[in-house]
């Protein structure tokens, strides 16, 4: 075969390559000699000195098969675990490595039968098939070489065409690339990350979109760049479709994730990257496929789980597009679909997830997935258990294997045998009717037994939060957390795109009462669109009210958007800054809120309040209370400050006690001096939702208390059976006590006292 077609002269350098690397594929002769070539070519075209692919065997072993440059007895005797060494790494994260100088990294591993120390740089990249690392193609050079984009690119692109030869089965069995455990016939419980509560019995119904991509390498490109416009038009009319649809016809937050959902199949810059692949020579459909991988490698280097959870959307969106572009269904036979159906799926986009009769389903497991993921969010409105992150799960279960999802303790059984299933029938059961009782108590106060009144109210982020407000007779929405919306949006949201979001809140809210708490980001919470330092301490760094008095529009668009949506609802609305640290923080957010009113045109009533988070601020409570129309304490962060202790870290998070003497007594300081100044105050971090907790915060003098809605018809039942006079005779004498907590003491008083917690 001729070293270099003719055509290829003519072509950009990265589909000069690819159509080598085709050719060579298509040439025949045995398929070693074929990978020796494909090394060959590549090394040559991309200037380097050493090509090499490793092909990764049972046992999670990658063992080099060809190799232009390093020492030819290496071949099938340089072998490196998933994770060891630099190749190792690259089939570990599936992602490419570009270094000048690999032998000085820190998990570079040194195989002297190779003969590679001559060589400094390295790139290399993962050979990806359906998702799964099945080898790794890499280049070296003597020199500290900094490779570019585009050659990481070109690279990536020839693994692609490469991942077809690896996997036709004259290199290995093709069985080596299944994973270790193939399919189990065993009863199996396998722990994820519970994604949304409730217990879900039935049989597996495996997701698993299966696209044939036969043409890899385009003759045509005019040709496939026309064939992708015809599918982009093809899949956004779909969606618009689904959008029409009876489903989301109610609206509600679902048609809202819809909507994003739609914003991100538009997105310019994706269209951009799969039309650049075409250029770079390949069909259409392989473009898609190509930039898809190529995001999911990017993203792993991304800790935000909330931006890695759009490569799902995106995955979802790839799937459709392959689909009108091949013509071919995705995996399951949708219309078949038996009631008590368990969806087991690699990732799912919202939209997928809706393809399904959800009626039938009784509840969804994931390989990936975040409590962030927009198809979490959906299965939360559709009352669906899920359970995430459960890698390899697709693997180890066949089509109607019994299965039961207990999205409580974010735990899946496979196959389960007769006691199992038994003891989860009689969980589910009793769930049933513990929620029948705490829905009987709907209708009824939160009154204690002795005749306080305790406001119970819900915290919100999510459109389906207010209508669970309502569901559950609540007082109101005490706390809604606004950043969220804003971290569904690809771009800050505009002010008429935030006002139509806080007109459907309050419209929903039917009167009753809602505080908006303005954008708490920063931390753990990011914008994509806002630009901020990686910081050492990001929890104690720039976020929160700190951002918003920095960025002064962002807070006084968020705040007009806000009281335009009050005044066009009627609605009086209570609206709260983040992380007060002094009173002159608030002064000026305040000064803003009241220019917004004023400039608005006036005539509504908005209250303006402050979260208690920092200690700092309550060195000038007093001075606070004189201009707050009222306060709510934040207690999640509150004590991370308190404590000195990262609420977020695993190994602190049983070291000090909400309801130690030091948390109560500062607590106690709170409550009484708004007591005393006539002030009303909240309290709004996790502990009002725990029955104790908040039996301990009436005890101190709280009457507020706002908790994430599965919180409120347990902390009602406490509430109604409390004697708040008793509690505080039992109580106040033990806040000077030197315990670590009281947490067991309150406990007892509960029990003896019949309180429920
Ligand atoms: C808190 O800190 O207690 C609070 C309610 O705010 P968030 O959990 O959103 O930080
Ligand atoms: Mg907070």
């Amino acid at each position: 075969m001729a070293e270099r077609p003719p055509r290829a002269k003519s072509m950009p350098a990265p589909r000069r390559l690819l159509a080598r690397v085709r050719d060579m594929m298509a040439g025949g002769g045995a398929a070693e000699k074929r990978l020796d070539r494909i090394a060959e070519i590549v090394a040559a075209d991309l200037v380097a000195e050493v090509c090499s692919i490793y092909v990764r065997r049972a046992g999670d072993i990658l063992e080099l098969f060809a190799t232009r440059g390093l020492k030819p007895s290496a071949v099938h005797n340089t072998r490196l675990r998933v994770g060891e060494g630099i190749i190792g790494d690259i089939a570990a994260l599936a992602r490419p490595f570009a270094l000048a100088d690999a032998q000085q990294h820190p998990n570079f591993a040194y195989r002297p039968e190779t003969g590679e120390e001559a060589f400094h740089s390295m790139m290399g990249v993962p050979i990806l098939r359906g998702g799964r690392v099945i080898g790794v193609m890499a280049v070296q050079n003597r020199t500290l070489r900094n490779y570019n984009d585009e050659e990481v690119e070109s690279l990536q692109t020839v693994a692609m065409v490469l991942a077809e030869l690896v996997a036709g089965g004259e290199l290995i069995d093709p069985k080596e690339l299944l994973p270790a455990d193939g399919l189990a016939s065993t009863p199996l419980r396998v722990e994820g990350l519970r994604l949304n509560g409730g217990i879900g019995i039935g049989e597996a119904v495996i997701h698993r979109p299966n696209f044939r991509i036969e043409r890899l390498v385009a003759e045509d490109s005019d040709h496939e760049h026309e064939r992708l416009r015809t599918a982009f038009s093809e899949m956004h009319g779909a969606i618009d479709d689904m959008m029409t649809s009876e489903t989301m016809q109610d609206g509600g937050e679902h048609r809202d994730i819809l909507e994003t959902y739609s914003m991100i199949a538009r997105d310019p810059g994706w269209l951009k990257r799969i039309e650049e692949a075409i250029s770079a020579g390949l069909t259409a459909e392989a473009a898609v496929q190509r930039v898809l991988d190529d995001l999911r490698a990017r993203m792993q280097k991304v800790s935000d789980p909330y931006l890695r959870e759009r490569v799902h959307d995106f995955e979802d969106l790839a799937y459709r597009l392959l689909q009108h572009l091949l013509g071919e269904p995705a995996g399951v036979d949708l219309s078949g679909l038996k009631d008590g159906g368990i969806l087991i799926a690699k990732s799912l986009g919202p939209a997928q997830l809706l393809d399904f009769d959800t009626t039938k389903l009784r509840g969804v497991v994931l390989e990936e997935g975040s409590p962030t993921a927009h198809v979490a969010i959906i299965a939360r409105a559709l009352n669906l258990p899920i359970v995430g992150r459960l890698r390899g799960i697709t693997d180890r279960l066949s089509e109607g294997d019994p299965i039961i999802v207990d999205g409580d303790r974010g735990q899946v059984f496979l196959r389960p045998g007769d006691d199992v299933m038994q003891t989860f029938r009689d969980t589910a059961l009793s769930q049933l009717e513990q929620r029948q009782h705490y829905d009987a108590l709907i209708p009824l106060s939160s009154d204690t037994k002795d005749g306080d009144h305790v406001s119970l109210l819900i915290n919100a982020g999510l459109m389906i939060d207010v209508e669970q407000m309502i569901r559950m007779n609540s007082d109101g929405i005490g706390l809604f957390r606004t950043e969220i919306q804003f971290m569904m949006q690809p771009e800050l949201p505009s002010v008429e795109e935030q006002t139509v979001l806080y007109d459907n809140i309050l419209k929903a809210a039917e009167g009753k009462p809602v505080t908006f708490r303005t954008l708490d980001v920063g931390s753990d919470k990011t914008l994509p669109y806002l630009e901020t330092d990686d910081e050492e301490n990001p929890s104690m760094g720039w976020r929160a009210i700190r951002i918003a008095l920095d960025r002064p529009m962002l807070l006084r668009r968020q705040m007009r958007a806000m009281v335009r949506a009050a005044r066009a609802t009627k609605a009086d609305i209570s609206i709260m800054f983040p992380m007060v640290t002094e009173i002159a923080e608030f002064e000026v957010a305040r000064g803003l809120l009241m220019r917004e009113v004023e400039s608005e045109g006036g005539g509504i009533e908005v209250k303006a309040g402050a979260m208690l988070e920092v200690p700092g601020i309550l060195y000038q409570l007093d001075g606070l209370l004189q201009r707050v129309d009222f306060l709510s304490v934040g207690s999640n962060d509150l004590m991370q400050f308190m404590f000195a202790t990262d609420r977020g870290n695993p190994r602190l998070s049983d070291r000090y006690d909400t309801l130690s003497p030091a948390a109560l007594t500062m607590l106690r300081g709170i409550a009484e001096k708004c007591n005393a100044a006539g002030v009303p105050v909240t309290v709004c971090g996790e502990m009002a939702g725990q029955p104790l907790d908040a039996m301990a915060l009436i005890g101190l003098g709280f009457r507020r208390l706002s908790m994430a809605s599965p919180g409120i018809g347990p902390v009602k039942e406490m509430a109604r059976s409390l004697d708040v006079g008793k509690l505080e005779a039992y109580m106040m004498p033990l806040l000077v006590s030197p315990e670590h907590s009281l947490r067991g003491k309150l406990r007892a008083f509960a029990l003896d006292s019949g309180v429920a917690v």
